[in-house]
């Protein structure tokens, strides 16, 4: 975690900017009754503890800022921390069974959001909001570096299938192909391997130079407005080289 420097206004801010009247209605809303609680995985791995229950982790964060306007104190923060980042994947899994059609997950997102306004988020992923808004990607891979990747494996595969390239900014190709960011930086053999397959049977696909990485680690940071240019790109880049379809590996 990095160092937090809480920042009471800004808390007050990013809680006004929530236009919280959903979240407002959702957290009176809720009845407690628990019946969310067997779709958590949390709940279930630590022995139907309470403590892991998907309303209790709400209220003891979002509804925490609601309640004191943001004048909590460091520790209370770093105590929502814990349970935002480390008691909830916001996989949504309880807004499913919940029969007010409560988003949970929503609701941790917004807290995440807060969290990270005061630098109280794991480092990875502050890294990777950065980078994003830096290069695209969320693991810093340049264009270039792609596009030598990109070179590199398509020669990996000359033995055993001779002519194969990868394109990279074709205009027109039907399908523009997305991957993880960490495809280009740790295992490259899988975008070889997926090339051969798209080789064999005709695909004319293109990598861009731009919007390939189809992560978006910024949503689970509760950075929409990051989350939402790394949605941009992909679109912009697609619309860009004229492709019919985006094709997403994530
Ligand atoms: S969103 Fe969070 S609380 Fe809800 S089921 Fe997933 S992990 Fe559990
Ligand atoms: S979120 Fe819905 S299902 Fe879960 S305790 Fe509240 S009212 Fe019940």
């Amino acid at each position: 975690m990095a160092e937090p420097a809480i920042d009471t206004n800004v808390i007050k801010q990013r809680l006004a900017a929530l236009k919280g009247g959903r979240f407002k209605t959702w957290l009176q809303l809720c009845a407690h009754c628990g019946y969310c609680a067997d779709s958590c995985f949390f709940y279930q791995a630590h022995d139907k503890d309470p403590k892991y229950m998907p309303a209790y982790k709400v209220i003891q964060t979002l509804g925490k800022l609601y309640k004191t306007n943001g004048e909590v104190s460091k520790e209370e923060l770093e105590k929502m921390a814990s349970i935002a980042w480390g008691d909830c994947t916001a996989c949504r899994r309880c807004s499913m069974y919940c029969p007010f059609g409560i988003d949970i997950a929503v609701m941790i997102a917004a807290t995440r959001a807060i969290l990270c306004s005061q630098g109280l988020a794991p480092d990875a992923l502050m890294d990777a909001v950065k980078n994003y808004w830096e290069f695209g990607n969320q693991m810093a891979v340049t264009e270039e570096d792609l596009s030598e990747t990109l070179e590199w494996m398509a020669e990996e595969t000359e033995e055993e299938m001779p002519g194969l390239t990868i394109p990279f900014e074709k205009e027109g190709a039907d399908m523009m192909y997305t991957i993880n960011a960490r495809e280009a930086k740790y295992y490259p053999q899988d975008i070889a391997e997926a090339a051969m397959i798209f080789y064999a049977a005709g695909e004319n696909y293109t990598f861009p130079k731009m919007g390939w990485d189809d992560t978006n680690l910024a949503m689970f940071a509760g950075e929409m407005k990051c989350a939402a240019h790394v949605v941009k790109l992909c679109y912009d880049n697609a619309e860009r080289l004229g492709v019919n379809r985006i094709g997403v590996t994530e």
